[in-house]
């Protein structure tokens, strides 16, 4: 297994916001051992929601997913670590709650398909686009963790 550090971009939703699960899911990531170099809130723009969810704009749900995503202030999360994206999407958990594992985020609090409280980065590519596309260079910020010796091995 190659060992790199990889970003991914978490958008704790609106749905995440209003059932005050913001503290719980931060914790979920912390305590994975994922190491925070950003973290803001704000209001999602029609301009980033059609960048962000370019992929899905054709279907006939993305007006929906419009009006969920701007129904209100989202807070969007940078997260770093080793092989960061395959395990913040194994702690996410698959796009429909009701299918998830318990264990996961979705598994544990979601029962939608769309309102499914996080979004995470699916690839390294769009791990560094997306965490480009919501925070400036001077909100990113590059600090020592002391836990990394301990979260990581020598010999992994
Ligand atoms: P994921 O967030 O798991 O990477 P996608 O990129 O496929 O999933 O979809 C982006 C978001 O669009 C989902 O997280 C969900 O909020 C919403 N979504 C996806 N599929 C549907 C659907 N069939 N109906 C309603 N909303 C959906």
């Amino acid at each position: 297994m190659q060992e790199k550090f990889e970003q991914s971009l978490i958008i704790m939703k609106p749905d995440a916001l209003q059932r005050n699960l913001m503290g719980e899911i931060i914790s979920r990531f912390e305590r994975k051992g994922l190491k925070i170099i950003g973290l803001k809130m704000l209001d999602v723009s029609d301009v980033l929601i059609e960048e962000h969810y370019g992929h899905l704009k054709d279907k006939p749900f993305f007006e929906s997913i419009r009006n969920y995503i701007q129904s209100s202030p989202v807070i969007v999360m940078a997260l770093v670590g080793i092989n960061a994206v395959s395990a913040i999407r194994l702690v996410v958990g698959p796009t429909a709650g009701f299918e998830a594992d318990a264990g996961s985020i979705r598994g544990d609090f979601s029962m939608s398909k769309q309102s499914n409280l996080v979004h995470a980065s699916d690839s390294v590519e769009n791990g560094i686009s997306e965490v480009k596309r919501f925070f400036k260079d001077d909100e990113l910020f590059n600090y020592k963790k002391i836990d990394t010796d301990f979260i990581y091995s020598d010999s992994k």
